[in-house]
C-alpha cells in the first residue's frame, strides 16, 4: 500500500513539473510575441531630493501592456526573461528606450537622472561598457544622466570582468549603484570590490522604518556607512511624509516611493513632474 502511494505521488509529481515547465514555455512565446508586437513599456517613477522634494530623476521600470490583462508588473515576467533567449534583446530595449527617452527630456530642459536596472545578460555576455559607449554617442545623452542599477545576484558572475566594465562605464561619466542594498548575502563585501557610486537602500528596511527599530538602527547605520564611503544613497519604499521626514532627520538625502509618485507612463510623468515636455513612445 505504501509503494503505491509513493508510486502514485512520483507521477503527480512528475506530471507537476511537465505542468510548469509548459507554463514556462508558454511564457516564453508570449513573451517573445510582446516583443515583436512592441507590448513593454517603460514606466518613470520619480525620485526626490528628499528636503524640499525636488526632482532629481526618475527610475525607468519595465511594464507589460498584456492585451487582455493589462499592465503586467516585472516581477512576474522578467524572471522569465532573464534566464531566456530574450533577454539581452529585452535589455537592449529598455536601455535605448530609457536613453532616447532621458535625452528627449534634456532636450526639453528639463535635466532628469534616468536610472535603468541591469539584467544579468548585460554583465555576463557582450560589453555593456561599449554599448553605452555608442548609445550615448547616438542620442547625445549627457552621460551624467545616464545611472545603472545593479543587484547583488547579478554581481556574483565573474568579478574581474564586471569589475572592469564598471570601471569602464564610470570612465564615460556614467554612474552605477547598488540596488536592494541589504538584502543579499554579501553586500558589503560588494561595496568593498566594486567601485560604485551609490546605493539604494531597499524598501523592505523603509516601509516599517516608523514602527520598527531595527529597521530604523540598520537604515540608519546604511546612511552614516555610504557617508564615509562617499556613497550617494537613496532610500526606496517611501509611503508617507513621516517616513520622508524621518530619514531628512537621519541624513539621507535622496528617495523614491509612492508618496512622491508611483510608477507611471512617460507622458504622465511629464504632466506632473516637468516642463515642456517631450515624451518617446513605446518602441
Ligand atoms: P527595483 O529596481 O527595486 O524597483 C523598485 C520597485 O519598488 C518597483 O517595483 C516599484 O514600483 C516599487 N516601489 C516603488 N515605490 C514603492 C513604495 O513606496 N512602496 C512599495 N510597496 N513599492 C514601491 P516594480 O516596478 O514592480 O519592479 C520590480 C522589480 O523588477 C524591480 O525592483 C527590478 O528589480 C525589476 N525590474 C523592473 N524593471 C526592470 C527592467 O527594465 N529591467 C530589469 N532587468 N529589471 C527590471
Ligand atoms: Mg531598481
Ligand atoms: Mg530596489
Ligand atoms: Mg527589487
Amino acid at each position: 500500500r505504501a509503494k503505491a502511494t509513493r508510486r502514485g505521488s512520483h507521477v503527480i509529481f512528475e506530471s507537476a513539473i511537465r505542468q510548469e515547465l509548459q507554463n514556462r514555455l508558454t511564457l516564453e512565446s508570449e513573451l517573445a510575441l510582446a516583443a515583436d508586437r512592441g507590448e513593454f513599456e517603460l514606466f518613470y517613477q520619480p525620485q526626490v531630493r528628499l528636503v524640499d522634494g525636488g526632482l532629481v530623476g526618475a527610475e525607468a521600470l519595465i511594464r507589460w501592456r498584456h492585451p487582455v490583462r493589462g499592465y503586467v508588473s516585472p516581477g512576474e515576467f522578467m524572471p522569465v526573461v532573464n534566464t531566456s533567449a530574450l533577454s539581452e534583446r529585452i535589455a537592449n530595449w529598455v536601455m535605448e528606450t530609457a536613453c532616447r527617452q532621458a535625452r528627449a527630456w534634456e532636450l526639453s530642459g528639463n535635466s532628469v537622472r534616468v536610472a535603468i536596472n541591469l539584467s544579468p545578460s548585460q554583465l555576463q555576455s557582450g560589453d555593456l561598457a561599449h554599448a553605452a559607449a555608442a548609445l550615448l554617442g547616438a542620442t547625445g545623452l549627457t552621460p551624467a544622466l545616464l545611472e545603472l542599477e545593479v543587484t547583488e545576484d547579478i554581481l556574483l558572475h565573474d568579478e574581474g570582468r564586471v569589475l572592469d566594465m564598471f570601471k569602464r562605464i564610470q570612465e564615460l561619466g556614467v554612474r552605477v549603484l547598488f540596488d536592494d542594498f541589504g538584502t543579499g548575502y554579501a553586500s558589503l563585501s560588494y561595496l568593498k570590490k566594486f567601485p560604485l557610486d551609490g546605493l539604494k537602500i531597499d524598501r523592505s528596511f523603509v516601509l516599517d522604518l516608523l514602527a520598527d527599530s531595527d529597521d530604523a538602527a540598520i537604515v540608519s547605520s546604511t546612511i552614516g556607512l555610504s557617508k564615509q564611503l562617499g556613497l550617494t544613497v537613496v532610500a526606496e519604499g517611501i509611503e508617507n511624509r513621516a517616513t520622508a521626514d524621518f530619514l531628512v532627520s537621519m541624513g539621507c538625502e535622496e528617495g523614491q516611493g509612492y508618496f512622491f509618485g508611483r510608477p507611471m507612463p512617460a507622458d504622465a510623468f511629464e504632466r506632473q513632474f516637468l516642463t515642456q515636455p517631450r515624451s518617446v513612445t513605446a518602441a
